[in-house]
Parts: structure tokens; C-alpha cells; sequence
């Protein structure tokens, strides 16, 4: 009989990976990770944490502006240091991979740094940073090991870089292209316009942000473009050229642009190369992510995958889930409580675009092909503050209802802290809250959240 050393091994110190190592050690199972980077993994180091950061440090710009209609002067005009800024970011997420090394060794993690790989499907071998190699043999191997960018095949691709190297870029660009439509994409555009750059958006589509709601995509693209964000659609790149020191982007209709920095946000794939799956068996699904059941096992007994490397839902509060659920399914839930399960309906998610989208539940489009009969309330409206500051800034509410039951099954919006606000509706759709009870909620005075419970008039059906 094989002997086993552990009972589980993480490959991967990133969002799911640490939290399905640590909930395992909780419960007394003897755990090992190995992370071949920085822990936290993308969230932490050149994901939503950096992101958000410079999210924050982009909205002074509009807080500048925006401070002369409350009397405020300024004694020049303000101008960002990237260097300050960069350093500062740094700083904090070097505290952050403290924080992570320190939750594994508070929850006794054996933690290895280097790469692993699978031999079989209960050993692991780790090629450590010094050079030596350890192997482990564990009743349970998880793969957590994330997604990292995907560019496609253009000529010229070289020449452009990933959101991996927008955080540290070492000038800061004057004229920035972005090329792509999701979140990354309208992520950066709007914080590096927010920063000073001159931003395009090409995106080879109708419209940005394809899978939210149509209406929450066209008012998002307006009021990006009302801020200064130059947004091409059907926008397809031919190829990328070096322009001295600058890059000129060709696109397919026979116009050129010039930018400092070309950035490629055009979705990401899963890390699976060199782990070793291939000769295991692992099965992948076609756009190359590992294929698990619903317990997270993979068609190899003894191996498990959660996070990205799935890619379900690449969301870090979805990949602290599944490891949650899948420490429960291994090693049983903690004293007193019933095992998790995972759940990926009423997910809320945010895209830190300025102005930013909250969103929960289902869009109009999907409502009305899943339930037929809908109702839909919305409003936009010009936000208190900027009858002040002089700022053009409109905020969308909207709200979808299904008419036969008055459940609540969609809640979006565009504007100012609508991650913060949608948040805690999302717990009312969680709950199955109906438009009554939404209506007898009372409002929160003067702020943009009551609009939702103040929402009478059917816009739709
Ligand atoms: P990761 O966090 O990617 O961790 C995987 C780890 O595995 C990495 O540290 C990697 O070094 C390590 N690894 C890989 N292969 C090996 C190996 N063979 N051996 C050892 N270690 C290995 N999500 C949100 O919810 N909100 C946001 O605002 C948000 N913003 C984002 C912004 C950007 C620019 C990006 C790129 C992503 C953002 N995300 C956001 C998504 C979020 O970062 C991911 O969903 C989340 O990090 C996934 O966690 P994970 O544990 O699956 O993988
Ligand atoms: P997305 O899948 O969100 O968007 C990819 C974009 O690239 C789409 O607009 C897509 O267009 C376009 N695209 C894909 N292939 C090509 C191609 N060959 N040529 C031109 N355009 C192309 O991926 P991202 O990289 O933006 O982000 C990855 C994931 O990370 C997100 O899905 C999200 O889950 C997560 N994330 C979450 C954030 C948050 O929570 N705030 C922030 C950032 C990332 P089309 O629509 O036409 O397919």
C-alpha cells in the first residue's frame, strides 16, 4: 500500500489555492503548496488588487476637476509621478505576499517555492527555487495554478504587451491602444485615461462588454466615451509595426493608429503547461481549461481543479468559494456545520470601469429568453454631487422583474460605488426578494442606492 506524507497538495498560491490549503490544514489534514511566483497569485500581484488601486489613484482626476464647483483652488494643475504611484502599489503588495506566507504557516501549510509537477496522479515533484527537487506523495493533488493572457496570433504580436505588464510599465504612456472589450480591457482604458493617457479601445465587435446587459454596455460605452475614452468598434487588427519607439496598429478596414504601449486584453487561458496532465489523462475541454464534476474532481481519481484553471467563473471570490466547497468535500465540513456546495447562480460582479458597472442576476436579454413575461425598471439620472461639480456624469439603476412571481431576477448599475451597492442587493436576490419588498424597503437619503427602492414605473415589459 502506498504510504502517503500528505493528505492534500496545492499547486498554486493564488486566490483559491490558499484558501482551499488553509480550510484543509483547519480541519487537521497535512497540507503542502507550491507556488512558483509571488503569493496571492494574479488577484494579488497584477490582478484586482493593483487594479483597484489605480482605479483609486485614476478617479482624482475627475476629483480635481470636479473640485472647482465646490470652491476649491488648486494651486497648478495636477499632475501624476507613475513613479510614486508604482512604488506605492508595490509596497502594499509586498505586504500582501506577507500576509498570504503567513496564512499558510499560521495554518502549519508546508509551503515550497518553485514549480511543481504532477508523476503521477498521488506524487508531485517541486523544482525548488534553489535548484534542488523534493517530491511528495499526497491522497489528494489540486491543481489551482490560475490563467495567464492570451494573445492571438497577429504579426506583430511582440510588440505588444499584456495587463501582467501594465502595472510596472517603466514610462508612463502618453497615447495608449487597447485591444479588446471585456473587463480588462475596459478596466485599463478607463484607469489609464483616468491617469493622463490618451486612450483608444478597439474592439472588433458591435458593442464593449459583450454578456452584460445590452442596455448597461451601450450607457457604460456613452458615458467612457464622455470621460475621453476613444471606443472603436468593429475595430480588427491586422497587424502591429515599430514606429521608433512608439507602435503603429493597422487595422483591417485600412486605418492606422500610433500608440506609446499596445495592450492585448483579449481573455486568458488556462495554466495547464508542464504540469505534467497530458501523460495522466487529465481531460481538458476544448478551449483548453481543466474539465472537473461538480466536486471539483477531474477525470483522474485523486486529483482535483478549482479557479481559473476551470474557468467557470474567472472571479476571485468564485475561485475562494470553490475552495471552500472542495476543503468541505475532502475533509468534512467544520464542527457543527453542513458541507458547502457550490452555487454559481446570483453571482455579483463589478467592472471597475469609471464609471464602474455593479451587476447581479440575469440581463434583460437573458430574462426575457429564461422567463418570458418580465418587467423592466430603470432609470438615469444626473447624481446629486454633479449638480455642484459640473460634471456631465449620468448613473444608470435598472431593475428586472419576473411578472408572474414579482422576484427580483436582475439588479444593474452604471455609476459612481456601484461594486459597494450592488453588493448588498445581491444578498436580496440571494434571499429571492420581490419587487414589493423591494418597494417597502425605505431609502437611504440622499444617495444613488435608494433609487432602487423607489423605482415605481414600469419602463418595459
Ligand atoms: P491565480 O490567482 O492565478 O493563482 C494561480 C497561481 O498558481 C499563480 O500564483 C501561479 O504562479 C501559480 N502556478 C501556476 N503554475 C504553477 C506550477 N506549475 N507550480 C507552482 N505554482 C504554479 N477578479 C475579481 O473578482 N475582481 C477583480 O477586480 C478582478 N480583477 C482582475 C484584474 C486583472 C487584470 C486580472 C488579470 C484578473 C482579475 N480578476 C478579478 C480575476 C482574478 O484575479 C482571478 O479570477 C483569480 O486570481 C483566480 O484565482 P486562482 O487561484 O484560480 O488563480
Ligand atoms: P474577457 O473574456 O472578459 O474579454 C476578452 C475580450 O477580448 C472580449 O471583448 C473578446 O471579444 C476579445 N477577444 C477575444 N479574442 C480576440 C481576438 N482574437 N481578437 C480580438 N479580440 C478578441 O477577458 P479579459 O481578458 O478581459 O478578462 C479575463 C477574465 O478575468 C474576465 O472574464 C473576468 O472573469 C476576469 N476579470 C474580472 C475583473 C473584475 O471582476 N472586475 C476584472 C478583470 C478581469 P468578444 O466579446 O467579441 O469575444
Amino acid at each position: 500500500m502506498t504510504e502517503f506524507d500528505l493528505d492534500l497538495f496545492v499547486i498554486g498560491g493564488g486566490s483559491g489555492g490558499v484558501r482551499a490549503a488553509r480550510f484543509a490544514a483547519q480541519r487537521g489534514a497535512r497540507v503542502a503548496m507550491a507556488e512558483s511566483g509571488r503569493m496571492g497569485g494574479t488577484c494579488v500581484n497584477v490582478g484586482c488588487i493593483p487594479k483597484k488601486l489605480y482605479s483609486y489613484g485614476a478617479h482624482y482626476a475627475e476629483a480635481f476637476a470636479e473640485s472647482a464647483g465646490f470652491g476649491w483652488r488648486l494651486p497648478g494643475t495636477p499632475t501624476l509621478d507613475w513613479a510614486t504611484l508604482k512604488t506605492n502599489r508595490a509596497k502594499e503588495i509586498t505586504r500582501l505576499n506577507g500576509i498570504y506566507d503567513g496564512l499558510m504557516s499560521g495554518a502549519n501549510v508546508l509551503r515550497l517555492q518553485g514549480h511543481a509537477r504532477l508523476l503521477d496522479a498521488h506524487t508531485v515533484e517541486v523544482a525548488l527555487e534553489g535548484g534542488a527537487t523534493v517530491r511528495h506523495h499526497a491522497r489528494h493533488i489540486l491543481i489551482a495554478t490560475g490563467g495567464t493572457p492570451f494573445v492571438p496570433d497577429v504579426p506583430g504580436r511582440e510588440l505588444a504587451v499584456t495587463s501582467d505588464d501594465m502595472f510596472d510599465l517603466p514610462v508612463f504612456p502618453k497615447r495608449l491602444a487597447v485591444v479588446g472589450g471585456g473587463y480588462i480591457a475596459c478596466e485599463m482604458a478607463s484607469i489609464f485615461h483616468g491617469l493622463g493617457a490618451q486612450v483608444t479601445l478597439l474592439y472588433r465587435g458591435e458593442q464593449i462588454l459583450r454578456g452584460f446587459d445590452d442596455e448597461v454596455r451601450d450607457f457604460t460605452a456613452g458615458e467612457m466615451r464622455k470621460h475621453g475614452v476613444d471606443i472603436r468598434t468593429h475595430a480588427d487588427v491586422a497587424r502591429i509595426e515599430a514606429a521608433g519607439a512608439a507602435r503603429r496598429v493597422h487595422l483591417k478596414d485600412g486605418s492606422a493608429i500610433e500608440a506609446d504601449v499596445v495592450l492585448y486584453a483579449t481573455g486568458r487561458h488556462a495554466n495547464t503547461a508542464g504540469l505534467g496532465l497530458d501523460a495522466l489523462g487529465v481531460r481538458l475541454s476544448p478551449s483548453g481549461a481543466i474539465e472537473v464534476d461538480e466536486r471539483f474532481a477531474t477525470s483522474v481519481p485523486g486529483i482535483y481543479a478549482i479557479g481559473d484553471v476551470v474557468g467557470r467563473l474567472e472571479l476571485t471570490p468564485v475561485a475562494l468559494a470553490e475552495g471552500m466547497v472542495l476543503a468541505d468535500e475532502l475533509f468534512g465540513p467544520p464542527p457543527g456545520q453542513a458541507a458547502r456546495r457550490m452555487d454559481y447562480g446570483n453571482i455579483p460582479t463589478a467592472v471597475f470601469t469609471h464609471p464602474p458597472i455593479g451587476t447581479v442576476g440575469l440581463s434583460e436579454q437573458q430574462a426575457r429568453a429564461q422567463f418570458g413575461a418580465i418587467q423592466v425598471f430603470r432609470s438615469d439620472f444626473k447624481p446629486l454631487k454633479h449638480t455642484v461639480s459640473g460634471g456631465s456624469e449620468r448613473t444608470l439603476v435598472k431593475l428586472i422583474v419576473d411578472a408572474k412571481t414579482d422576484r427580483v431576477i436582475g439588479l444593474h448599475m452604471v455609476g459612481a460605488d456601484a461594486g459597494e451597492i450592488v453588493q448588498g442587493f445581491a444578498v436580496a436576490l440571494k434571499c429571492g426578494a420581490t419587487k414589493a419588498q423591494f418597494d417597502a424597503t425605505i431609502g437611504i437619503h440622499p444617495t444613488s442606492a435608494e433609487e432602487f427602492v423607489t423605482l415605481r414605473q414600469v419602463s418595459r415589459t
